[in-house]
């Protein structure tokens, strides 16, 4: 009853659109994902059948008469692009010695074909030795790169408080200029983060621009989002400015409302981008599906004055005891706005899964002294439960936020952040349609990231494709255990390789690093 309908969808929408009907011998191909339920990307959904030859699409049509040398029976799956995933931290398993990190199981494993690295601010700014490495190092999923603001600052001018000499900031916008020219996406920063955090507003902008004129985006993890510094809606304020200004698209990255000073500040929120929007600004953001969100115990409960000089410094502070009163009031404060020492889940080493409230139990402290014991020791991940449902949903609605992960260690993000989107805001919650998820998965991605030939079915396309079974397709991944792979995924392919065949993976690394093509005549 369901595919009739989708048929007769189908067959109005392809009334206008050209199908490939050729006489004579039957065109060969290498691989057929027949007879699925067919989200394109764009238009409405339709059962029909894909082929593939070599690296690309070559049909997408109700019936391919077609030569196939491996033919996959999608009946009652959904045929869609690849997801795309535009912030993740997975620029180390990406260049890692071990081949099976390469591969990336637990992006394929949910349809992830494509994932953004350097994001943050982040990474390694010498980007034509990143794209440069999947020729030597093969990758399960391909992958574009950002240059990042704090590994460009980092180099040139350490981790101290303070702005950067002209002669600095000329080393800086060279960095930037030279990482466009070998291929980066834009110009990723991590305001919140130190040393980042010491930047002020002008000199981003200016190097931003290092990006704008090339063709870049300004990818932005902004200055505060929460109520740390600035606040929430002067950092969205800030980072659209800084879009304006340095002449580029700005992105914001995991656009969310972080604890209970700004829980609530959704509206607000997306009122601000929508008026640059509607002032003919490209502004756009991406969103992870998760109420907490995945930091360290540092950067989730030091006052940034004891940051400045990086961990030696810090762990200099703790020990003077004049300092004292000041970091115990901050870090107070800091556990306030999370919301309390039991939504803060400690990720990583000795304490494993156990709640900051719970180790202050363990070791007879409070929560301040014990916070402070453990960051003597080391500086764990934590998942930090922060955010409203409402909120996530009001974000989620909007067509300019797409889907990403923030992929990293610790949090069920990275196993299950497109398929955990799917089966509870499309399927359970009904946030959006089907459509609109797979839309802003894959297509607008592509499209406002310019990756040239992806986040479509389309005869052409490179052969990105996920097939899903829309009954099970789920995060099994959770905050406990963080590592369970998805379900539901039958078949990922890319580059026109079969990577997950039958519900396994299938060991190919077809990924490619897909550089950014920098504005004609902007590098000489
Ligand atoms: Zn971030």
């Amino acid at each position: 009853m369901k595919h009739a309908l989708l048929a007769g969808i189908a067959l109005l929408t392809l009334g206008a659109a050209p199908l490939s009907r050729e006489p004579g011998p039957k065109q060969k191909v290498d691989l057929l994902i027949r007879g699925g339920t067919i989200y394109t990307g764009d238009g409405a959904p339709f059962v029909g059948d894909v082929a593939i030859r070599g690296d690309r699409i070559v049909l997408v049509s109700r019936r391919a008469d077609v030569n196939a040398a491996e033919v996959i029976d999608a009946k009652g799956m959904i045929v869609a692009p690849g997801f795309i995933d535009p912030h993740t931290h997975l620029g180390d398993d990406l260049a890692s010695a071990d081949a099976a990190k390469r591969l990336v199981p637990a992006f394929l494993m949910q349809g992830v074909t494509t994932a953004f690295i350097g994001n943050d601010g982040g990474g390694d700014p010498d980007v034509a030795k990143v794209l440069g490495r999947a020729k030597t190092r093969p990758v399960g999923i391909n992958y574009a790169a950002y240059v990042g603001f704090g590994a460009v600052r980092e180099k040139v001018v350490g981790e101290a408080d303070r702005a950067p000499t002209d002669a600095e900031m000329g080393r800086m916008k060279k960095l930037v200029a030279d990482a466009m020219c070998n291929g980066a996406l834009g110009l990723s920063t991590g305001l919140f983060y130190a040393p980042q955090s010491f930047a002020k507003t002008e000199e981003v902008i200016e190097l931003a621009r290092e990006a704008g004129k090339r063709g870049g985006t300004y990818d932005s993890h902004i200055r505060d989002e929460s109520s740390y510094t600035v606040g929430l809606a002067a950092a969205i304020d800030e980072a659209i400015r800084i879009g304006r200004e340095g002449r580029l698209p700005a992105h914001i990255s995991h656009i969310k409302a972080l604890g209970v000073d700004v829980q609530g500040q959704a509206p607000a929120i997306i009122a601000k981008v929508e008026a640059a929007r509607r002032a003919g600004q490209n502004v756009t953001a991406d969103q992870y599906p998760w109420s907490a969100s995945g930091t360290s115990l540092v950067a989730s409960l030091i006052p940034l004055w004891a940051q400045d000089g990086g961990r030696p410094a810090l762990l200099k502070r703790f020990g003077d005891a004049s300092l004292d009163t000041k970091m115990r009031e901050g870090i107070t404060e800091n556990l306030r706005k999370r919301g309390g020492a039991d939504k803060l889940l400690i990720v990583e080493g000795r304490y494993l899964n156990k709640t900051l409230d719970a180790v202050a139990k363990e070791r007879g402290e409070d929560a301040v002294t014990a916070a402070i014991a453990v960051i003597r020791i080391a500086d764990p991940g934590v998942v930090s439960f922060n955010q409203s449902e409402t909120d996530i949903a009001a974000f989620m609605a909007r067509p300019w936020v797409m889907t990403g992960s923030d992929a990293s260690g610790g949090h069920p993000r990275v196993y299950g952040s497109f398929a955990r989107k799917y089966a509870k805001y499309v399927v359970a919650d009904r946030v959006l349609s089907l459509r609109q998820f797979i839309h802003r998965s894959a297509t607008l991605t592509a499209d406002t990231f310019g990756l040239a030939g992806r986040g479509r079915l389309k005869a052409g396309a490179f052969a990105d494709v996920v097939v899903f079974d829309p009954k099970s397709y789920a995060a099994q991944a959770t905050y406990e255990a963080p590592t369970l792979r998805a379900s539901g995924v039958r078949t990922v392919v890319v580059n026109g390789v079969l990577a997950v065949n039958n519900g396994a993976l299938t060991g190919n690394a077809a990924g490619r690093a897909l550089p950014h093509k920098p504005t004609a005549g902007s590098c000489s």
